[in-house]
């Protein structure tokens, strides 16, 4: 084995040293020589022979310790640098976040590379990004990054193993790569690839050549390198995808959250709405409508306080007409006058607004400063016509919030309702007021004298006051008719629903009962007021100069009076009606021209209660 391993030289020269010293020992036996002396140059030259060979195999000898030597030193590095891989292949690239490059990728290029100086980028998107560095100063490093379609990269793609930087001369790379390049003189990069894509790359400085199977297993480490960036990539979009769903998710469930809260809020305040809506609608009187509005206000909207100012039947002027909540003076006086400064703004402006924008209008405007003063807050227009405004002012919010865009919708729905029902009140007001009047004397009719009478009478026993009732009924009017024409008769009676209105207090209620008879409530009158009115009522029909229609003749009529009392004469409407009736006929009975006063002695009716 050893022989098989002798060089050409080695062979050579034992091979020459066999054939000198069998020629020498031939030529011992035949020069003629002593035995003696032949034995001791015998015996010199297989000393010589043997001292020559064993230098020879000594030599040979340390040549293959060395050599072993050698191949142990090999094998402990290959076998470390296995072992490396191992652990890389084990190992994250970066063991704790921020800590930097694990220990054993950096041992491996100063120990295997011979290479202090290095700089590892990865792939962030579509930039390659130095993502650490040995031995570069930071400041260096700053805004150092390839985009993934530079030359330089695209050149990487399709490298393999450890390259020479020259390549850099004649490719595009940032300044600053240039410098760092020449300052601490890179002149290797390894790209870090797989068969998907390049995931980083390492530059360094070393003039150290890996020996072939030291390049295999350094090769396997850059793919394994690779390998990590790659995991490390995913790791970082994964991450950032579950960052991104989790606070989606809050986001989306806190949404929700406050989308059911809010829907929940807003199908509630809908249904409140629809239902104030309804009760608004059906009233028919004005200071009920306010009074539930300014409720609704309160409870629903948490209003402190709510104003309402009404236009003026003959000015149009805006005055404060009900006022609701605590924090609310005296304000009885206020009035926006028709065609100011103050109106000409509410009329110009949206239904809904802050009275904080009024205050830019004029600081100095009364009105506006007693408001505010007040603590009103939101103003809301009701526009009854192109030129006839309300106003509905609401104050703080009772807990101390502002208003919602919801409160303010709400506001809106029910400022229409408002002024709807307003105007409907309004119509009614007129129209019962025509179901009540009689069109020719202007006084009261019957509908309207036996609802008031009803009244009156309840609230008489209420207050256990008394009542009287007057029936009267012109004398002969038939023949007054037959004699001036039913035109001279209608004249008579305009007339005398003129005098009557002037003839009674303000608390009494004159109608026209029907036909040519009239009646007169008079709350709170006993029988010798009652009597002495019905006697000042005739003497002044009696006294009056009728003209008829062409106001060219004048005529007199007579007319005829009954009284009844409450409680004294009868206790409920129908009975004081027809008690007053009969004194009524007992006068017409004495010769007309007469005022009877309902009693025992007058009539014989006997009282049914
Ligand atoms: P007295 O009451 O004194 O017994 O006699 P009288 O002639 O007034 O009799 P009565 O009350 O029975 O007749 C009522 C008359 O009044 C009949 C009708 O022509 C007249 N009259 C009723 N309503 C009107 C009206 O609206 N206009 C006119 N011009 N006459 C009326
Ligand atoms: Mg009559
Ligand atoms: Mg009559």
């Amino acid at each position: 084995m050893l022989n098989s391993n002798l060089t050409k030289k080695e062979l050579f020269l034992l091979s020459m040293g066999t054939f000198v010293s069998s020629a020498f020992f031939a030529l011992l036996f035949l020069i003629d020589l002593s035995v003696y002396l032949k034995l001791i140059s015998a015996f010199v030259l297989i000393f010589l022979l043997w001292g020559w060979g064993f230098w020879i195999f000594r030599r040979k000898e340390k040549k293959c310790d060395l050599l072993i030597k050698e191949q142990d030193t090999k094998s402990k590095r290959f076998l470390e640098l296995t072992e490396l891989a191992t652990q890389i292949c084990q190992a994250s690239l970066f063991p704790k976040k921020g800590a930097g490059l694990s220990p054993k990728i950096v041992h491996f290029f100063k120990e295997f590379l011979d290479s202090d100086k290095f700089l590892l980028f990865a792939k962030k998107g579509n930039i390659y990004q130095m993502i650490t560095a040995s031995d570069v100063p930071l400041f260096e490093r700053r805004k150092l990054f390839f985009k993934s379609n530079s030359e330089f990269v695209s050149v990487l793609k399709s490298t393999e193993g450890v390259c020479d930087l020259g390549f850099v001369e004649s490719v595009k790379v940032p300044l600053t790569f240039k410098t760092l390049q020449k300052g601490h003189g890179f002149n290797l990069v390894i790209p870090l690839r797989t068969d998907l894509d390049l995931w980083g790359f390492v530059l360094l400085k070393s003039d150290k050549k890996l020996a072939p199977a030291e390049q295999g297993i350094a090769n396997i480490i850059f793919n394994q390198l690779a390998l990590n960036l790659q995991k490390e990539d995913l790791w970082v979009r994964l991450t950032d995808m579950e960052k991104k769903l989790t606070t989606n998710l809050s986001r989306f469930r806190s949404d929700l959250s406050i989308l059911n809260k809010d829907s929940k809020r807003k199908i509630f305040d809908l249904h409140a709405v629809l239902g104030m809506v309804n009760n608004l609608y059906s009233i028919l009187e004005e200071e009920r409508l306010f009074l539930l509005f300014s409720k609704m206000m309160q409870d629903h909207l948490g209003a402190k306080s709510v104003l309402i100012m009404l236009p003026e039947e003959k000015t149009g002027d805006i005055v404060a007409k009900y006022s609701f909540g605590a924090q609310l003076g005296n304000l009885a006086d206020l009035k926006i006058e028709k065609g100011k400064g103050l109106y000409g703004w509410i009329k110009n402006t949206k239904e809904l607004w802050s009275l904080y924008d009024m205050r830019k209008l004029s600081e100095e405007e009364e009105v506006l400063k007693k408001l505010l003063g007040q603590g009103l807050q939101i103003g809301a227009k009701l526009s009854f016509t192109q030129d006839r405004f309300g106003l509905v002012l609401l104050g703080e919010k009772s807990d101390g919030s502002k208003y919602r865009q919801i409160d303010l919708g709400i506001l809106a729905i029910l400022i229409s309702m408002v002024v709807i029902t307003y105007k409907n009140i309004k119509h009614y007001k007129t129209i019962e007021e025509l179901s009540y009047t009689d069109s020719m004397t202007g006084l009261y009719n019957y509908r309207y004298f036996y609802k008031r009478l009803t009244e009156e009478v309840f609230r008489a026993k209420r207050f256990s006051r008394k009542l009287a009732l007057v029936i009267f009924d012109i004398d002969d009017f038939k023949v007054y008719n037959d004699t001036y024409g039913h035109q001279a008769g209608d004249c008579v009676l305009k007339q005398l629903g003129e005098l009557l209105s002037l003839t009674v207090r303000s608390i009494d209620v004159v109608s026209r009962y029907g036909g040519e008879e009239f009646c007169v409530i008079m709350p709170e009158s006993d029988q010798d007021e009652c009597f002495k009115f019905m006697e000042r009522l005739r003497k002044a029909i009696m006294n009056y100069s009728f003209k008829d229609e062409n106001l060219k003749h004048e005529h007199n009529i007579t007319v005829s009076l009954g009284g009844a009392i409450y409680p004294h004469d009868a206790r409920t409407v129908d009975r004081i009606i027809y008690s007053a009736d009969m004194a009524l006929l007992k006068a017409k009975s004495l010769g007309r021209n007469k005022s009877v006063m309902y009693g025992e002695e007058v009539v014989a009716v006997k009282e049914e209660t």
